[in-house]
C-alpha cells in the first residue's frame, strides 16, 4: 500500500476544503493524531520531523507544558469576554510585553484575529490616519514591492504579488495598487543603490494618492522566500518621511526571532509607523494577531472624521489567546534567543552546502531559522510530500521553493535529518 492509500480519508476528501485545494483533484492529506516538540505523529503511527512550524507559528514546539498550563489556567478563569467596554489582565500584560520588544516608537496596540485581518487593520489605520492628516480622501492607496505576500483577505490580497498572488483569479474585483520591483540586492550581499529609484520615482509622481508603503521587512515569505538587503528599508523609511507616506512593516512571518533578531526591522534599525505581528505570537496555539502603531498615527485617527479606529472584531483580545501569547513571550525572554537561532542557522548552512551546485537547483540561502532551496522548476507538491512522509519528514514546498522553518526546539540531529532527507529527495 502507498502512503496515500494508508492515509486516504474519503470523507475529508469529499467535504473538507484544505488551503488552496481543488475539490475535483485535491492534493493528498495525512491524518495527524498528535504532535510533540518538533514531531508530528500520523494516524498510522509514523512520526515526521516538523520542518514548517505549521506555517511559521509553532515556535516552541507542540504540546509545550508551559503554554498548556497557561491556557488551562486562563480557561478556568474565563475563555472570552467582549473587549468593547471591558478589559482584562491577559490583554494588558500582553500589550506591555509587546511594547517592551517592539520598536521604541510603538505606543498603541490593536488586537485582531489572524494575520490577514491584522493587515486589513493596518491598512485601515494607514488610510484613516493619512486622510485625517492631509484632509484629502484621495490619499488612500498603497504601494508595495513585487513578490510580497500579506494574506488572503481582500485588501491583503491586493498588495500580494500581482503575478504569483491572487490578482489573476479576482481580476477587477481587487483594488488596484502601485507595485515597484522587488529589491534584488541579497541580504548578505552588496547594496545596489539603483534599487530604490523606482520607489522614489513612484512616490514623486503619486505620493498625493498614497497612504502607505507596506513591506515584509527583510524576508519576503510566501511570495518567494527572498531575503533582501536591509539598506532597502533604510531608504524606504527616508522616502516615506520625505513624501509624507506611512510605512507598514508586516512582521507576521518574520517576528519572534525567525530571522535571528526578535523582529526583522532590527536588521535595518529603522522603525515603521505601523507594524503587524501574528503567527508566532501565539506559538501555534490560538489564532490572534496584533497591530502596533505610534501615538502620532493613533491620535491622528482619533482627530479624523470618524474620531475612532473603525474596527472591532468579536474575538478582539481573546483572553485565552492573550494568555498563550504572554506565556510564549515569557519563554522567549527566558532564553538566549540570538544564540539559539544562530546555532540553528549554523546547522542549516552546513547541511544546505550539500545542495549547492545540484543541476536542478537555482539558489540556496538561509537567514536565522529559515533555509531555502530554490529549484529551477516548480515542485510537484503532492509527489514531493509523499516522499517526505515516506522519509519521516514534513516539508511543504510551494512554487520553486523547498524551504525549512523548524520549531526552535528541534534537536540538532532532527534538523540535520530534515535537511539531508530533503536533499536526497531533490537528488
Ligand atoms: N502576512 C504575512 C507576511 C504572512 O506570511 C501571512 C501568512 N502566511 C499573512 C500576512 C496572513 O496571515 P494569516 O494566514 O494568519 O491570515
Amino acid at each position: 500500500m502507498t502512503t496515500n492509500d494508508i492515509n486516504f480519508d474519503a470523507w475529508d476528501r469529499e467535504h473538507l476544503w484544505h488551503p488552496y485545494t481543488s475539490t475535483i483533484n485535491p492534493l493528498p492529506t495525512y491524518k495527524v493524531v498528535s504532535a510533540e516538540g518538533a514531531k508530528i505523529k500520523l494516524a498510522d503511527g509514523r512520526e515526521l520531523i516538523e520542518g514548517m512550524s505549521s506555517w511559521w507559528c509553532v515556535i516552541h514546539g507542540y504540546n509545550n507544558p508551559t503554554i498548556n498550563e497557561a491556557i488551562a489556567s486562563q480557561t478556568a478563569k474565563m475563555s472570552h469576554v467582549m473587549f468593547g467596554g471591558l478589559t482584562h489582565d491577559p490583554a494588558i500584560k500582553l500589550g506591555k510585553a509587546l511594547l517592551e520588544i517592539a520598536p521604541k516608537s510603538m505606543h498603541n496596540i490593536f488586537y485582531a484575529d489572524s494575520g490577514s485581518v491584522a493587515v486589513e487593520v493596518a491598512m485601515k489605520m494607514a488610510v484613516q490616519a493619512a486622510i485625517s492628516r492631509s484632509g484629502d480622501h484621495k490619499k488612500s492607496n498603497f504601494v508595495t514591492i513585487r513578490n510580497g505576500y500579506h494574506g488572503d483577505t481582500w485588501n491583503a490580497m491586493s498588495v500580494c504579488d500581482p503575478v504569483t498572488g491572487m490578482h489573476g483569479a479576482f481580476g477587477p474585483a481587487l483594488p488596484i495598487r502601485y507595485f515597484v520591483p522587488q529589491p534584488r540586492s541579497r541580504f548578505d550581499g552588496e547594496w545596489n543603490s539603483e534599487e530604490i529609484k523606482p520607489l522614489e520615482q513612484l512616490l514623486d509622481e503619486h505620493a498625493d494618492e498614497i497612504a502607505a508603503l507596506i513591506l515584509e521587512p527583510i524576508v519576503q515569505g510566501a511570495g518567494g522566500m527572498w531575503f533582501y538587503h536591509p539598506q532597502y528599508l533604510v531608504e524606504a523609511r527616508r522616502l516615506c518621511n520625505k513624501y509624507g507616506i506611512y510605512l507598514i512593516f508586516d512582521e507576521i512571518a518574520t517576528g519572534f526571532w525567525r530571522t535571528g533578531r526578535c523582529f526583522a526591522w532590527e536588521w535595518a534599525g529603522v522603525e515603521p509607523d505601523i507594524m503587524t505581528v501574528g503567527k508566532g505570537l501565539t506559538a501555534g496555539y490560538m489564532t490572534m494577531s496584533a497591530v502596533l502603531t505610534t501615538r502620532e498615527v493613533a491620535d491622528t485617527i482619533s482627530k479624523g472624521e470618524a474620531g475612532v479606529m473603525m474596527h472591532g472584531p468579536t474575538f478582539m483580545a481573546n483572553p485565552l489567546a492573550c494568555a498563550v501569547a504572554c506565556a510564549s513571550l515569557k519563554l522567549l525572554s527566558e532564553q538566549d534567543m540570538a544564540s539559539r537561532i544562530s546555532h540553528i542557522n549554523k546547522i542549516i548552512r552546513e547541511e544546505l552546502r550539500a545542495a549547492e551546485g545540484l543541476p536542478t537547483i537555482n539558489d540556496v540561502r538561509s537567514i536565522g531559522a529559515i533555509g531555502v532551496i530554490e529549484m529551477k522548476e516548480p515542485v510537484d507538491v503532492g509527489a514531493f510530500q509523499k516522499q517526505c512522509v515516506e522519509r519521516g519528514i514534513w516539508v511543504r514546498p510551494f512554487g520553486r521553493n523547498v524551504y525549512f522553518m523548524p520549531p526552535y526546539v528541534i534537536s540538532d540531529d532532527d534538523l540535520r535529518t530534515l535537511i539531508r532527507q530533503t536533499i536526497e529527495i531533490i537528488r
